[in-house]
């Protein structure tokens, strides 16, 4: 039986990136070496991070302004390391809060200076996108999470912000390469790999040229963008394998023609996900229509008697796996990422409508 991964994150990886990984393993590149063997300062490696820059600079079409960087740490650690480096002294920074993800910012953030919590979607169990608020004209930042991985929203169209010497930050950790992007809109893109873009382990840092540097206190070494920027992420040992797997996820977009078609894809796939959703009569989605997540698809039942786990166990039969929703919410979330194939979502739909003919 065919096995599709919902989850929402480690999530799944296309079938041609797991062989490369995993013939990787065992002999790179003929050298009748390991990958997770060969130092980061041979020329196999180094080329490998030039290649894996370059390929994700043509992809999501990056100017020539901003650095790509790849460190560790995870999302979670730009939640801090973002107010470390761009946070003056005394200054503040505005944040929408959409969902965990950006609690958890807001909360890093106030540890370093503070945040200003210009709108939160919190009372309403974080179904929407707020879109009425009052930017801080002082503020030296706006940072928003523009797609909500736990609770399924999206930005559709990002703020503006009013600071003329302000910027935009994004933690994109669930949305990155789905769909094209123009960079140029933000000052700093953080993203953890482990959701469309490869293994955990890996963090992609996009970051405009004039952020690197502002030195407003003294940091640990590898707390300072300036010190990745300087020794091209490879200051200290670097996840090399992670960045295989993320080299090989990007040549993978490449084949199937790139961004756009990515975004093609992905609005097919959701479309027909949310469809069926509003069609059958035993689930439905509690988030805000114009706000639905094309990457994360959450659904419950209409009627709470049921148990979920019926559902649940049924789809776990007949191979869809990973479909429970995120402990804070309930009911059940599809993660359509990238990588999820058209079949697993129509698999998905399958289940749902012979699920539904079941109870009749
Ligand atoms: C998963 C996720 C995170 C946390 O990422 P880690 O790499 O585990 O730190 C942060 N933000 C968003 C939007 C996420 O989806």
């Amino acid at each position: 039986m065919k096995i599709y991964n919902f989850s929402a994150g480690p999530s799944c990886l296309p079938e041609s990136v797991l062989k490369s990984v995993s013939k990787a393993s065992k002999n790179f590149q003929n050298s009748g070496m390991s990958i997770m063997e060969i130092s980061h300062r041979s020329e196999l490696i180094v080329d490998l991070f030039e290649n894996t820059t370059l390929r994700l600079r043509k992809i999501l079409n990056v100017p020539d302004n901003y650095h790509i960087l790849w460190l560790q740490g995870g999302a979670s650690m730009q939640f801090a390391m973002v107010p470390l480096n761009l946070l003056g002294q005394k200054k503040s920074a505005d944040y929408i809060e959409t969902g965990i993800w950006s609690s958890k910012a807001i909360l890093e953030c106030n540890k370093v200076g503070k945040a200003n919590v210009i709108a939160s979607s919190k009372d309403s169990k974080f179904t929407f996108i707020p879109r009425e608020y009052e930017q801080n004209i002082e503020s030296e930042y706006l940072h928003i999470t523009s797609n909500n991985t736990i609770y399924g929203t999206q930005y559709k169209v990002i703020p503006n912000v009013e600071n003329p010497n302000g910027f935009l930050v994004a933690d994109m950790s669930s949305e990155i390469l789905s769909k094209p992007l123009d960079v140029s809109n933000y000052g700093l893109i953080y993203s953890g790999a482990q959701k469309n873009m490869g293994p955990a382990g890996v963090t992609l840092v996009i970051i405009r040229e004039d952020l690197v540097g502002r030195n407003y206190r003294d940091l640990p070494t590898m707390l300072d963008y300036k010190t990745h920027v300087s020794k091209d992420s490879m200051f200290n040992t670097p996840p090399v394998l992670s960045v295989f797997a993320v080299n090989e996820t990007l040549k993978w977009i490449e084949s199937i023609g790139g961004i756009t078609e990515m975004e093609k894809i992905n609005n097919r796939k959701a479309q027909s996900l949310y469809d069926e959703i509003e069609r059958n009569s035993l689930f439905f989605s509690p988030i805000n229509k114009d706000d639905r997540s094309m990457m994360n698809v959450p659904f419950i039942f209409k009627d709470t008697t049921i148990n979920e786990s019926e559902f649940l166990s049924y789809c776990h039969s007949h191979g869809l796996m990973a479909l429970k929703g995120h402990r804070s919410v309930g009911g059940f979330r599809a993660s359509i990422y990238n990588s999820m194939p058209e079949a697993g979502v129509n698999a998905l739909i399958s289940a749902m409508q012979e699920f539904e003919k079941m109870g009749q």
